[in-house]
């Protein structure tokens, strides 16, 4: 049993096996073609729905497949073996754009947007980060504003996680002057008037995964699409924001364990004056530390989800999940790199294509530095 398994119970392991089994049949195949074509098919959704590995962590009631935080890692792990973080966080994007939609518990709402989200008929973005702000939520510019049974929104989006082809997305807009009261949560449809993709972005990494920046120019949003309270959207967001953080160190630790396998494999069996890669002292100790690295990683990520399981409060905890693991992932995929030598320069190699995915991690849902502003504010400094 490998060492951070106690957390896992039958459920975890066995949603971890069929994942990963469909990734291996349904995405490693074709990972370097899509991540070279900068897309993956629509189809992908349906599939992964049918399999049952899109919503988990999603009540059964709005369509889930149930289970809580370690499940949602399991699914994450299973996933990664697909060997293109592109195509999971493409796929995961409703990781991100359902939770406030579900919390609401607004039928309709759930009728509308999340149960075909779940079933793999519609594909949902989040749209918080904007090209003025990101970091700095208060300063969402994006504003809607009441007119009759309608709100008018204008603005824009940027870095928008499957944006180009959405067909809703959840979006933070300023319904009010009040820096954090003024904000609130729409479901913005892609095919109402006034919606258009400005630009799909390209990236350092995450290839397969469409990146866009939006933009809404007096768009008429029925009331009905608001989610939760008027005012209430920054509160939302914080709630959110803690899923997206242990995903995103989810990410971190699988990246970098399945980097440190590349490299094992690889020094294993490139020769250089005469012995494997593997038997020069430097690469072993390398190699051990960067298994070190995943351990503790993984560890510590398994037990902030076992924590936010029981319904703990975890904000600091979560935040040094994020970070931890995002810098494990730098750094050994910078190691693996390196031991392929100029192999792990090379395109057709995962070690690349992981160490250029890598390096979102300590960016994306809150920078490194946001992280430690939070953990520094919950020590009480
Ligand atoms: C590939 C990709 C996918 C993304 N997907 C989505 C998505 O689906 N939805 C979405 O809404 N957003 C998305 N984002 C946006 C992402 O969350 C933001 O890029 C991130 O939060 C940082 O915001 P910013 O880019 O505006 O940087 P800024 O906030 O402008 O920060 C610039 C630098 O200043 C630092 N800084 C800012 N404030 C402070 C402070 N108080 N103290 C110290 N340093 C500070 C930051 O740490 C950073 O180093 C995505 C981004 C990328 C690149």
């Amino acid at each position: 049993m490998a060492f951070y398994d106690n957390f896992l119970d039958d459920t975890h392991k066995l949603l971890r096996d069929s994942t990963k089994r469909f990734a291996l049949a349904e995405i490693q195949p074709y990972a370097h073609d899509w991540e070279e074509a900068g897309e993956f098919p629509r189809e992908l959704y349906k599939k992964a729905a049918d399999a049952g590995v899109l919503g988990v962590g999603f009540p059964e009631e709005a369509g889930g497949m149930g289970g809580g935080p370690l499940h949602m890692l399991m699914s994450i792990e299973g996933l990664m073996h697909g060997m293109t973080t592109g195509v999971t966080v493409g796929l995961g994007s409703l990781g991100i754009a359902l939770p406030p939609i579900i919390q609401s518990k607004n039928e309709d709402l759930i009728e509308r947007f999340a149960r075909p989200a779940l079933a793999g008929d519609k594909v949902c973005a989040l749209g918080i980060t904007e090209p003025g702000t990101g970091s700095d939520v208060s300063g969402v510019r994006t504003r809607a504003v009441k007119d009759g049974e309608h709100y008018v929104v204008s603005g824009a989006k940027m870095f928008i996680t499957s944006g180009v082809r959405a067909d809703f997305i959840t979006t933070l807009v300023r319904t009010g002057d009040d820096p954090h009261g003024g904000l609130s949560f729409l479901v913005i449809e892609r095919d109402m008037e006034g919606v258009s993709v400005s630009r799909s972005l390209k990236k350092t990494g995450w290839w397969a995964s469409d990146t866009a920046e939006l933009a809404f120019d007096n768009v008429r949003v029925p009331k009905e699409n608001l989610v939760g309270r008027e005012g209430a959207g920054f509160v939302t967001l914080m709630r959110n924001f803690q899923t997206e953080r242990l995903a995103l160190a989810a990410y971190g630790y699988i990246t970098a364990e399945l980097a440190l396998a590349e490299a094992i494999k690889y020094a294993k069996e490139r020769k250089a004056f005469g012995r494997p890669v593997a038997k020069f002292q430097v690469s072993k100790h390398k190699l051990a530390d960067m298994a070190t690295q995943v351990t503790a990683a993984k560890t510590l990520t398994y037990q902030v989800a076992a924590r936010m399981d029981r319904g703990d409060y975890c904000v600091k905890e979560v935040s040094m999940a994020k970070n931890f693991c995002a810098e494990v992932a730098v750094n050994v995929c910078y190691e693996a790199v390196q031991l392929h030598g100029g192999m792990g320069y090379m395109r057709e190699t995962v070690v690349e294509r992981l160490s250029r995915d890598a390096r979102l991690l300590p960016i994306g849902g809150g920078t490194q530095e946001i992280m430690k502003e939070i953990i520094a504010k919950n020590m009480g400094l």
